[in-house]
């Protein structure tokens, strides 16, 4: 009796780390708010490609990424700069930081202008929309998926069913 007792408590032990832990190909941070929402802000040159991948997503998740306004509160800020060193990213996501609330708090995506000028626009878009699934939770997914690590020769601009189905995971488990 006392051994079947033991097992019993083993098994619950297991369940409970299976059901705390993180799911696949997902980070354990995004940007979406507490309403279920990413706003952004900002401005960026490469806003046709920001659009394209805001559609693309928004088409797998209706409503989530918006642009901010007036009564409500940035949540990623969209910006430019430029880094001409050698291992440069294309572009980059920030998290919020923990030491500054309010407004100054939003998180950043921001792309690199010498890189995002000398790639195609499918490229470009495929960066983008690799970057809103950072910002939407998702973490890289190794394969021909717009979540792999590297830009590969030919740009992905569809959300594979790989990405859609780590994107769902990132949904369940931060909301
Ligand atoms: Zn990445």
């Amino acid at each position: 009796m006392i051994a079947v007792i033991f097992v019993l408590l083993l098994l619950l032990g297991a369940f409970t780390v299976l059901v705390s832990a993180r799911p696949a190909n997902v980070q354990s941070w995004w940007l979406v708010d507490s309403g279920g929402h990413m706003d952004w802000g900002g401005s960026t040159r490469y806003q046709a490609e920001f659009n394209f991948a805001v559609t693309v997503w928004n088409a797998h998740r209706p409503n989530v990424i918006r642009q901010v306004r007036w009564n409500t509160m940035t949540d990623v800020m969209l910006r430019d700069f430029t880094d001409r060193s050698a291992n440069a990213p294309i572009a980059q996501v920030w998290r919020r930081s923990v030491f500054v609330y309010g407004a100054l708090n939003a998180g950043r995506l921001e792309f690199n202008i010498p890189m995002m000028d000398s790639i195609s626009q499918n490229a470009r878009r495929m960066t983008t929309l690799h970057e809103l699934g950072h910002v939407l939770g998702v973490d890289h997914i190794p394969g021909n998926n717009v979540m792999q690590p590297n830009l590969p020769a030919v740009p992905i601009t569809v959300l594979t069913t790989a990405d859609r189905a780590a994107a769902n995971r990132a949904w369940n488990y931060h909301r």
